[in-house]
């Protein structure tokens, strides 16, 4: 099927694309991005998409980094919610935005969405925050046209534990760990955040740290235990399998009727295998090797309480091995999509010219022999990467064109 080509026909512009980035990543930067609306906007000689890269708090919440994404684009002050501010012991407002990036969003004016990462089940948050009309009575989950997903922790990941978490006790943090030396790291920047630039801006404003509104002695009281990175209001608990859990419980992450989805579950090659292949050969992606190995062979037996898919295991039977391959930072089955598998598996891999979007289910592609940085952010202008593009493009127009 050709789409029809929206970006020629003057009087209707594309529907617009909103990018959330991931864990510790908050950058919006095309320098770092590369010139992937070339790719994007591939084949269509009109005006290109608007893209736009959501402002949300690298290391906060689920829950806090969806009213940040609702408020960027609607426009006015983050309002976190008073039951959410009160039970997590911060400001209720954020930070405001005068100028929403599309304030006409709504049913009739729907956006599309891409999430990499930690912005996956951010979008899928906010999808569920707009079913319960969370921000305004009017709000709809069909205001989301389209959710696209590359390596996204929607059901958690192991290796949060790996780097920290305590395996018995989530949220609490091992001292001198990663996840204890990166806790300490944000403290910092926070305090100091009025001197320091926006590529470290944390959105920690309802928290109160900055030296403006904090003394030296509580900074020195949450280096030693942070009530942030140690509670249940953080970017870490959220990727646990006991917050996925809580999550499912509540059928956050189900696909409405009026939304097109589509994932990329990204896996590396089997560690066996010596000839490591280009992308690993690369110095950036070494640490994901590493961090590969020790997810393949984490004992997910020790962990209380217990995950929902060792509750559904038969005695003596083994996990499946989509639960120990990944991408260097998420196991596969998480990066599937929310929930259990109701979905379309595809074999078409990036090439979805011949996949025809669905409305309602998720459509699952499985991308091998990459990492979990392979295609996004870090522009390399390599054939595949140009191939995802152009192919997220042309899915893009696809769904634009059920709307002529
Ligand atoms: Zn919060
Ligand atoms: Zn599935």
């Amino acid at each position: 099927m050709i789409p029809t080509c929206i970006e020629d026909k003057p009087k209707l512009e594309p529907v617009p694309l909103i990018i959330v980035e991931g864990f510790m990543s908050s950058t919006g930067s095309t320098t770092l991005w590369g010139d992937f609306e070339q790719s994007l906007n591939r084949s269509c000689k009109g005006k290109r998409r608007r893209v736009m890269f959501a402002s949300v708090g690298p290391v906060s919440s689920l829950h806090d980094r969806a009213c940040e994404l609702y408020y960027t684009l609607r426009g006015g002050a983050v309002d976190y919610g008073e039951e959410h501010s009160k039970i997590h012991h911060h400001a209720r407002y954020g930070r405001t935005y005068t100028k929403g990036f599309y304030p006409q969003w709504s049913h009739e004016h729907p956006l599309h969405f891409l999430g990499h990462s930690l912005g996956g089940p951010t979008i899928t948050k906010l999808q569920f925050l707009l079913k319960h009309r969370y921000f305004d009575p009017c709000d709809h989950p069909n205001m989301m046209l389209s959710v696209n997903t590359m390596s996204a922790p929607f059901r958690g990941t192991q290796l949060v534990y790996t780097l920290g978490e305590r395996t018995d006790a989530a949220p609490a943090v091992r001292p001198l760990s990663i996840g204890s030396l990166l806790a300490k790291w944000v403290h910092v920047v926070t305090f100091l955040s009025p001197f320091l630039p926006d590529a470290l801006d944390l959105h920690a404003e309802a928290r109160t740290l900055s030296f403006r509104e904090t003394s030296v002695i509580s900074l020195l009281k949450q280096l030693w235990k942070s009530d942030w990175a140690e509670g249940r209001d953080a970017a870490p608990f959220d990727v646990t399998f006991e917050a996925a859990d809580e999550r499912e419980s509540k059928f956050e992450g189900e696909a409405f009727s009026g939304t097109f989805y589509r994932s990329h579950a990204v896996c590396m090659e089997d560690s066996s295998n010596t000839n490591s292949s280009a992308s690993l050969k690369s110095i950036i992606s070494l640490p994901l090797y590493l961090t590969s190995q020790l997810m393949s062979s984490f004992n997910f037996f020790e962990l209380q309480p217990k995950p929902s898919f060792l509750e559904c295991l038969y005695p003596d039977s083994g996990l499946g091995e989509e639960y120990r391959a990944n991408d260097g930072i998420v196991p596969i089955f998480s990066q599937w999509h929310p929930l259990p598998c109701r979905c379309l598996h595809l074999a078409c891999e990036l090439d979805v010219t011949t996949c025809k979007p669905e409305s309602g289910v998720w459509h699952v592609n499985q991308v091998e022999e990459a990492t979990h940085i392979s295609f996004i952010p870090f522009w390399t202008g390599s054939s595949r990467q140009k191939q995802f593009w152009e192919s997220t493009g042309h899915w893009l127009r696809v769904i634009d064109s059920t709307r002529i």
